[in-house]
């Protein structure tokens, strides 16, 4: 069965799912996105994640056509058409197409686009052994610049700093920022565990405001784990005892190495692993 893809509204098979080569999503990566799951039927943090794609469209000046509640019916329809329960789903909103400039006012026809399908970002072994990482030398957005909390289509950076991290073996890169701090990985949010703290760099260190890293510390908070938003350096993932990654794709996943350091005992540790079942517990309904 072809996987059946939404635009505007309409469901079509993959090969015809057609967007204008003058759309300023293409020329420009000028638009917005979000990446979800769904778990036995039920989109995780829908509200959430519809929230954020609206304000990254207000902070780009991009109207969305149509109300939230459409949005979520669309999603749903398009999850129900690919005859999946627990999948990955992509919305995108472009600017729609225009013409060879950049002015976004002469573009006039928003496209917005529902992708669902499975995904398997990293190796399942990983999420078992844990990753591996290293630092990339490009440095996330400056936020001055384009703030990393907008989910833009421009991806350019982390995309530069993900292929750092793959011609060194390894499947993600850490990302800095502007100021040499920790801000996050190219597609997922860093955590460490110190001294039984929880520590993750806060928003304005530069990075996506996560819904995993919001739930994942409600998670903390849950089972009476310490959490503190705040900033640290590369040195302090070396001396942690423990460290892991967020994402709605990525869920949970233990990290073991920065740079060849081992961090802790080189294994995924305690707290991440306690984290680790709590999210399973709560995505699958357990
Ligand atoms: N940081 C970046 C750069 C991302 O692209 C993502 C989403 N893939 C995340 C963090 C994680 O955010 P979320 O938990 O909302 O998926």
């Amino acid at each position: 069965m072809s996987i059946k893809v939404c635009i505007n509204g309409q469901l079509f098979d993959k090969e015809d799912a057609k967007i204008s080569v003058f759309d300023h999503g293409l020329l420009y990566g000028d638009g917005v996105f979000e990446g979800m799951r769904s778990y036995s039927g039920r989109v995780f943090q829908l509200q959430q994640h519809l929230d954020r794609l609206w304000e990254s469209a207000r902070a780009i000046h991009l109207e969305i056509p149509g109300s939230k509640q459409q949005m979520a019916t669309a999603v749903n329809e398009t999850l129900a058409a690919n005859q999946l329960t627990d999948g990955y789903i992509r919305l995108i909103v472009t600017r729609g197409s225009g013409t060879l400039g950049l002015d976004p006012n002469r573009c006039s026809d928003p496209q917005v686009i529902i992708i669902a399908d499975k995904i398997a970002l990293y190796p399942p072994e990983n999420y078992e052994q844990g990753l591996e990482l290293v630092t990339a030398s490009t440095i996330r957005n400056h936020p001055a610049a384009l703030s990393p909390r907008i989910k833009s289509l421009n991806y350019l950076n982390n995309i530069l700093a993900k292929l750092e991290g793959l011609r060194a073996g390894c499947v993600e890169a850490l990302m800095l920022n502007h100021k040499g701090e920790v801000a996050e990985c190219t597609g997922d949010n860093i955590f460490i565990v110190r001294r039984g703290v929880l520590m993750t760099p806060p928003i304005d260190a530069g990075i996506l405001e996560g819904i995993t890293r919001n739930v994942v510390l409600e998670l903390a908070q849950q089972n009476s784990i310490a959490i503190s938003e705040i900033p640290f350096t590369r040195h302090d993932i070396f001396v942690a005892d423990e460290c892991f990654l967020t994402g709605s794709a990525a869920e949970v996943i233990p990290v073991v190495k920065l740079d060849g350091r081992p961090i802790g005992a080189g294994v995924p540790g305690k707290v991440t692993n306690q984290l680790i079942e709590a999210f399973k517990k709560l995505v699958h309904g357990g």
